[in-house]
């Protein structure tokens, strides 16, 4: 065994802290740890400023801790990583290659080609699961067909049994000398961080400690101090309400079994304590987990997400693809102050809270009918702790592109939602210092405050902070009428078909809730992966090739989607769901379920002529009627948020 000669591919596992890959190779042989840079295969996702600062500062912090065990970490920039890893087998006379599994589409197309060829030139390939507690493939329904929605998929993970934490440490590696076909090269030679982004770069280590050493210590701190109190904190804008483990987790400085199990721990804890609020927290959180494993899941089992809509009535949908308001959204000039707060925290220091990304993305999609795909690589570009997978459930969510997700007719209004989660207006007042003179009373609506207000405040409306760059009822309208567009193309595209092509779309089970979803992955056709983490398969639903496929035909049309237009309207009077506005998922799927492939095409509730009140009108009398009774419900449940 000692004689093994084992390359440890590094990616988004830059941990030594149960790293199964890292385990198996120092238990097997003497190792050669490598991590390869190569911005070509990253195309469209090449990660942002503050994105690359972390990965910098995060191979530092492993390279020193690979040192300490006796190895050395090789940093190579390449073309190809192919070709990278090959040269580094020659180099080392190496017989085996291990690595961490990745779900994203970029990285399944690339593990994928790359296993085929070194095994092809002889080469042992060990893969194992080091980001995730299930893997997807191991999580099917009833039917063998992968979940569609998270409450049905984590209730099932829930049920399942875990693969323990169960590696080895790893305490010494025995370092293989490499010749001179390696190009080791050092940190600043990656061409992680632009000379030009130093300084900005400069600040984030203020507020950020990257590497896995530091990730352990924010997740003691986190489950020792503030886990207890996540029911009641989490929606709190501003200020450290959250684990902040987003970016630890992406670059896999922390295992996600160990921050399941210490909260598993605590939880049991609490439970025998009667600590009832303790365990409801632990819940959350997890819950929290269950979303990061979901967004993996959904890449792996539907890998056209970051493309398409899982549902695919947004394929129609009438985008206003502009680059003026795409730019006053970037820079945070919308004339709304949370979002534009959110946007100006978003681009000085690269995180937001998850309340602030549902309302600015939301914003983005309902209000200003920008693509989602622009906002979710806006998104990917600014993030520090930018996650494909995570970024996709993110933007699919909330655009209406999930079964269990916001409708898309549903529009939250920023300044019921200022008033909702920044009741006092700090928040704007920190990122907006225009605003700062501006009365609790307008801080959120500040084009309704009386002139006098604005004189006394110093805020002149079009010079020092923007008008509004939509009305709140002319966004509403123009929603409205882009939804009655998609449906026409819709069914004029469906007429153009029955028409003219043979198409049948037989192939869903009929009356299956989400038959607007392509059922891409039959248990019998996945990948048969066990819960061993020693398989020699890429995890793939793709064709040899490297290409991906689509399992099924996608049935594009419910039943009830081919009546007329104008009875869909009549279907559902006052079918807002705006009373659901601060309900998670978990308590509204259930109703969802049932009325799923219908609502996606219901009515907007400004379109019942029942009315004379305005949209906005009828939204902020709704809010102050309904806010005592829903802080009630809050305080109860602790689930004054969406889903996700
Ligand atoms: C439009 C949009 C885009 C998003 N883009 C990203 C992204 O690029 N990267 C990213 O990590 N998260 C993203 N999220 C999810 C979420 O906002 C962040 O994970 C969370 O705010 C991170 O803060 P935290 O670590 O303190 O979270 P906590 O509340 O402490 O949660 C713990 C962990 O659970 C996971 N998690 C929590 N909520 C979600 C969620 N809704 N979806 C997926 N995982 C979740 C994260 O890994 C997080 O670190 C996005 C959400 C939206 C609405």
């Amino acid at each position: 065994m000692a004689g093994n000669k084992i390359i440890v591919w590094f990616r988004r596992d830059l941990r030594i802290e149960d790293n199964p890959a890292l385990s198996a190779a120092a238990r097997d042989g003497r190792v050669l740890p490598v991590f390869i840079w190569c911005p070509k295969e990253e195309g469209q996702f090449y990660p942002g400023r503050v994105s690359r600062w972390w990965l910098k500062h995060s191979l530092l912090h492993l390279s020193q801790s690979l040192k300490s065990l006796g190895s050395q970490l090789v940093l190579i920039k390449a073309d190809s990583t192919l070709a990278a890893l090959l040269a580094c087998i020659e180099s080392v006379g190496a017989t085996r290659v291990v690595f961490n599994h990745l779900y994203d589409p970029v990285s399944l197309v690339r593990d994928h080609h790359i296993k085929e060829q070194l095994v092809e030139v002889g080469i042992s390939v060990q893969s194992y699961n080091a980001d995730l507690l299930y893997e997807p493939w191991e999580v099917y329904n009833e039917k063998g067909l992968a979940f569609t929605m998270f409450d049905a998929y984590w209730n099932k993970c829930m049920h399942m049994q875990m693969e323990p934490v169960s590696h080895a440490p790893v305490w010494r590696l025995e370092q293989l000398p490499t010749s001179g076909t390696v190009e080791n090269c050092s940190i600043e030679d990656l061409g992680l961080e632009d000379e030009t982004e130093r300084s900005s770069n400069a600040l984030l280590g203020r507020g950020w400690s990257p590497g896995w050493g530091h990730a352990d210590k924010a997740l003691t701190e986190f489950i020792e101090h503030h886990l207890v109190t996540y029911a009641e904190n989490r929606l709190k804008v501003g200020g450290n309400s959250t684990s902040l483990l987003s970016p630890y987790l992406h670059f896999g400085e922390v295992s996600v079994r160990k921050v399941f199990q210490s909260t598993r721990l605590k939880q049991i804890l609490w439970a025998k304590e009667g600590n009832s609020i303790g365990e409801e927290s632990a819940s959350l959180f997890l819950r929290a987990i269950g979303l990061r494993e979901y967004s993996r899941y959904l890449c792996f089992n539907f890998p056209f997400t970051h493309e398409k809509s899982l549902l695919s009535n947004l394929k129609y949908f009438p985008w206003i693809p502009d680059q003026t308001s795409f730019k006053a959204w970037r820079q945070g000039r919308t004339g709304y102050p949370l979002v534009d707060a959110g946007m100006r925290e978003l681009w000085a220091t690269g995180w937001i809270h998850n309340r602030i990304r549902v309302i600015v993305s939301s914003f983005a999609v309902k209000f200003l009918l920008l693509p989602w795909k622009w906002g979710m690589k806006y998104f990917w570009d600014t993030l520090l702790d930018a996650d494909l997978e995570s970024d996709i459930l993110g933007w699919q969510y909330i655009s209406g592109s999930l079964p269990d997700g916001h409708e898309l007719e549903r529009m939250d209004y920023p300044e019921v939602q200022g008033y909702n989660f920044d009741p006092e207006g700090e928040y704007v007042r920190q990122w907006l210092p225009e605003l700062t003179r501006m009365p609790t009373e307008w801080i959120h609506h500040p084009w309704d405050a009386p002139a006098s207000v604005l004189k006394a405040s110093g805020v002149e409306l079009g010079l020092n902070y923007p008008k509004p760059i939509i009305d709140v009822d002319a966004a509403r309208a123009r929603l409205t009428e882009a939804i009655f567009k998609m449906w026409e193309l819709e069914a004029a595209a469906r007429a153009f078909n029955s028409n003219y092509t043979d198409e049948v779309v037989g192939d869903n089970s009929a009356g299956d809730e989400n038959s607007n979803i392509p059922k891409v992955v039959l248990k019998d056709m996945a990948p048969s992966f066990t819960i061993s983490s020693n398989d020699q398969r890429v995890p793939t639903s793709q064709n040899s090739k490297g290409g991906l496929v689509c399992k099924k035909r996608p049935k594009e049309i419910a039943v009830s989607e081919s009546r007329p237009v104008h009875e869909k309207l009549q279907d559902k009077p006052g079918s807002s769901r705006r009373g659901e506005e601060v309900c998670s998922t978990a308590e509204s799927s259930a109703a969802k379920r049932q009325t799923i492939s219908r609502d996606s095409f219901s009515v907007p509730q400004s379109c019942s002529s029942s009315s004379s009140l305005t949209s906005k009108e009828q939204e902020i009398r709704h809010f102050n009627s309904k806010q005592k009774f829903q802080e009630e419900v809050d305080i109860k449940h602790g689930t004054r948020e969406d889903g996700i």
